[in-house]
């Protein structure tokens, strides 16, 4: 038999074990439902910022990235098949953008396939106004041009001045033979011009014949608005070049832009990547010529 005095001392003892317990389970549900709490509240967080996050991705795929862009595809596959639908590029010119076109002459040559890889890695689509080089050699870069999706155009098949601007006989036979040159090698029929030297060349006194000649061909000559520089005979460091382009497209909605695609002309290579990030950077689409295009002319 217990005395009342044990009895009464079990008896505290359980109390004091039932307190504790309860008030170790008051301290693990009010635990759970803290951190509960603060569960709820980061899953908000969670979901804000990836709302935040969608929203950023969206608008920078609506900048110009082209990578992004979905109807760059259409344009791409496009201006494989033929250079006749502009229609995005005029659409775009109607929306009041910002147009670049890169253009590269007197190629191919030994730089084509860099400059190519490069338009590639931004996927970015130029012009290239080529000449008649040694099939042996640069077959396969006129034929990667088109392959790649970008504009081919004629720049005379010798770029000899005094033999190309000799008489109007010789400029069409000249003009019939790069434009056959480039059909049989790539099956593009090419209606895209540009005279050697461009239309204000002093190399010639009869431009204007030339001109209606190749009116009367369908075929169309661009001049450009913008240099590159790069063709001077001091050859220009790629910051020039960078700042050429730059500061001659500043404040132009449509920039043709005038560049070499030459062995020698290294430092061209090595100014494109900047060229097309600040281009981008300063909200201008880079898009190819095409006969739709609004051609720029110098003053003759
Ligand atoms: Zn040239």
């Amino acid at each position: 038999m217990m005395t009342p005095e044990r009895r009464a001392r079990v008896n505290s003892i359980k109390k004091a074990i039932v307190i504790v317990n309860f008030s170790i389970l008051f301290i693990a549900i009010v635990g759970c439902i803290v951190l509960g709490t603060r569960v709820c509240s980061m899953d908000g967080e969670i979901k804000a910022l990836e709302a935040k996050l969608s929203k950023l991705e969206t608008e920078n795929s609506n900048k110009n990235q082209p990578e992004n862009n979905p109807d760059n595809n259409i344009l791409e596959d496009e201006s494989k098949e033929n250079q006749s639908d502009d229609s995005l590029s005029v659409n775009q010119e109607q929306n009041g953008e910002k147009v670049a076109y890169l253009t590269f002459d007197d190629g191919p040559s030994d730089s084509t396939y860099a400059i190519l890889d490069i338009l590639d890695r931004y996927n970015v689509k130029a012009t290239f106004f080529v000449n008649g080089k040694d099939y042996n050699s640069y077959a396969d870069q006129y034929k990667e041009i088109v392959k790649r999706g970008h504009s081919i155009g004629m720049h005379s098949y010798s770029h000899a001045f005094e033999q190309v601007y000799e008489s109007l006989d010789s400029f069409k036979s000249d003009t019939e033979k790069i434009h056959d040159f480039l059909y049989e090698l790539t099956g593009v029929d090419v209606k895209l011009y540009r005279f050697p030297g461009g239309s204000s060349t002093t190399r010639t006194t009869q431009i204007e014949l030339y001109i209606d000649y190749l009116n009367s061909k369908g075929y169309t000559y661009y001049d450009w608005n913008v240099s590159s520089g790069d063709a001077a005979p001091n050859k220009l460091s790629s910051e020039q070049i960078i700042n050429n382009v730059m500061n001659g497209i500043n404040g132009l909605d449509r920039g043709i832009v005038l560049m070499h695609d030459s062995t020698i002309r290294d430092t061209t290579v090595e100014a494109l990547p900047v060229i097309i990030e600040k281009l981008l950077e300063e909200g201008y689409i880079i898009l190819p010529i095409t006969d739709m295009t609004p051609p720029v002319h110098h003053a003759i």
